[in-house]
């Protein structure tokens, strides 16, 4: 019989998202929604020293902007709640016992400082320590202690912790979708923390206890937890739930532009670009990160930047809408190496997506830009503004440096085209074209150009030489949309003006 397909994000909340963790969590959401199956937020915070307030928050204003939905989980409910590992911290221990009974954990007594001071001898002795099979023996735990010592130590509330016992000369296999089979032997292996005397679970133990009682059918999660895998099949091992264990798929690493190392949290911003979602703010040292939706990108945009960082569908098509990832998706086309962010491309994705995104809501955003400096125009307007320069764009934030001069007069003239076009006689053609604009009644872009034209030809004037200079006057500089749309856009009485403003202002 086929399983439900299940899967789950499972952020710690000690920060802002990293867009590596964002890509994780969209390769789950495109596998949950091609199978039909689900999609589960769960948030594991058993770490409370490094718990973050504001993070769990933040996640889920990241992935609503984005437009990636859960079907379960933190903020949702869902018939497998609680969904937040410290919420569920009572149901961990009896798993904890039920490895401690069947021999497959032992309690370990060691007391932070006994463990340093013995890394240090090590260390003095150039080798390096671990808590495994050959060294658990000479250590304090219940292996090596009697049962009247553990029992007493237990009973004076001696603090402990639970750790797994690695079977000796074990190969423990793996069959990650992605890499193949990967192979470990137990001997490498230290014998992890599961859970401490505080009641709280590791990560080790409440990711498995909670996949098992989430019935996730498939853990795709990045590469960075390929290590800790050995230990989580031999916990599925050890429980008895082999037969449900969850397919592994662990995903290549986000690496820097230049390839050199993993994308880390601290490169965004030194690098030129977010490595986050959203604007975060530290709450403890008010330091600004910089996030994609503020900078300016299109929630689509960034979703497709990032379905493309180690996946491709294998054809040319590279404009891809949630709803065709959803169908062109596969865990078999995702790649094993590492995938180097390229800002080029993000820019590139966005310019697509801004030539796609609807006028109106471009312009409410550029209307803010524009209020901001004190420009009041009707979104009609702007949005005719959008039409006619967003493709010379990749942000809102480019609108203003390509169509300023539809809102406000030019306060200087560029010289390298005054130098090159601006003759004797020009002041004198541009008063006739003024005298011409004067007399148009039908004041439309098609019209205008049509009458100057007229006229230029019949004058048999130069014509690339004269628009450059009705350019110059109404715009300032060389940039800039078909000038009749221009003339058209600030109609009849602000072109005149420009004309003879320029007339006044340009003396060679
Ligand atoms: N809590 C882990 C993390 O922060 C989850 C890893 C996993 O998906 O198993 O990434």
């Amino acid at each position: 019989m086929n399983r439900r397909v299940r899967v789950r994000f499972a952020p710690s909340p000690t920060g802002p998202l990293h867009i590596g963790g964002v890509r994780t969590a969209l390769y789950n959401y495109l596998f949950a929604k091609q199978n039909n199956g689900d999609f589960l937020l769960r948030i594991e915070d058993t770490d409370q020293t490094r718990f973050v307030p504001g993070a769990e928050e933040y996640i889920i204003e990241a992935f609503k902007w984005l437009g990636i939905n859960f079907d379960e989980g933190v903020g949702i409910g869902g018939e497998y709640g609680p969904y937040r590992q410290s919420d569920r911290k009572p149901m961990y221990k009896q798993y904890a016992d039920e490895l401690l009974n069947s021999g497959w954990a032992y309690y370990a007594f060691d007391t932070p400082e006994e463990l340093d001071s013995i890394r240090k001898q090590y260390e003095a002795e150039k080798k390096n320590f671990q808590y495994d099979c050959n060294t658990r023996g000479a250590l304090r735990n219940s292996l090596s202690l009697s049962k009247e010592e553990v029992e007493e130590l237990l009973h004076n509330n001696v603090p402990y912790v639970v750790r797994f016992k690695f079977p000796k000369d074990t190969e423990i296999l793996i069959n990650d979708l992605i890499r193949g089979e990967v192979k470990m032997n137990s001997n490498l292996l230290d014998d992890k923390v599961l859970y401490k005397s505080d009641g709280m679970p590791t990560y080790h133990l409440a990711n498995i206890v909670d996949d098992h009682l989430m019935e996730i059918s498939h853990v795709i999660r990045g590469e960075e937890w390929l290590p800790s895998c050995p230990l989580h099949v031999m916990l599925y091992e050890a429980f008895g739930w082999k037969d449900t264990m969850p397919e592994f798929a662990h995903l290549p690493l986000l690496l820097k532009p230049d390839g050199n190392g993993k994308l880390s949290k601290r490169d965004g911003d030194r690098l030129g670009f977010p490595v986050f979602p959203l604007q975060w703010t530290d709450p403890k040292t008010g330091d600004i990160s910089s996030g994609y939706r503020e900078s300016g990108y299109i929630p689509e945009a960034v979703v497709n930047i990032l379905a493309f960082l180690g996946w491709n569908p294998g054809t040319e098509q590279e404009i891809f809408s949630m709803q065709e990832l959803v169908e062109a998706f596969s865990i078999e086309r995702i790649s094993k190496s590492g995938a180097k962010f390229d800002l080029e491309k993000a820019k590139w994705y966005n310019h697509k997506y801004l030539q796609i995104a609807s006028n109106i809501e471009i312009a409410k955003q550029f209307d803010l830009i524009l209020k901001d400096k004190q420009i009041n125009a009707s979104l009609d307007y702007i949005e005719k503004v959008v039409s006619l320069v967003k493709e010379r764009c990749s942000f809102v934030s480019d609108l203003w440096e390509q169509s300023s001069f539809f809102f406000e007069k030019p306060s200087s003239y560029d010289e390298k085209i005054i130098q090159k076009r601006w003759k004797e006689d020009t002041p004198e053609v541009l008063k006739e074209i003024i005298g011409l604009l004067d007399s148009v009644s039908d004041f439309t872009t098609e019209n205008t150009d049509k009458i100057v034209h007229a006229f230029i030809e019949e004058r048999q004037i130069n014509m690339g030489q004269i628009m450059n200079c009705l350019r110059l006057s109404l715009v300032g500089a060389g940039k800039g949309p078909n000038l009749f749309d221009i003339v058209s856009m600030i109609g009849k009485e602000e072109s005149i003006e420009r004309i003879n403003k320029a007339i006044e202002a340009i003396k060679k």
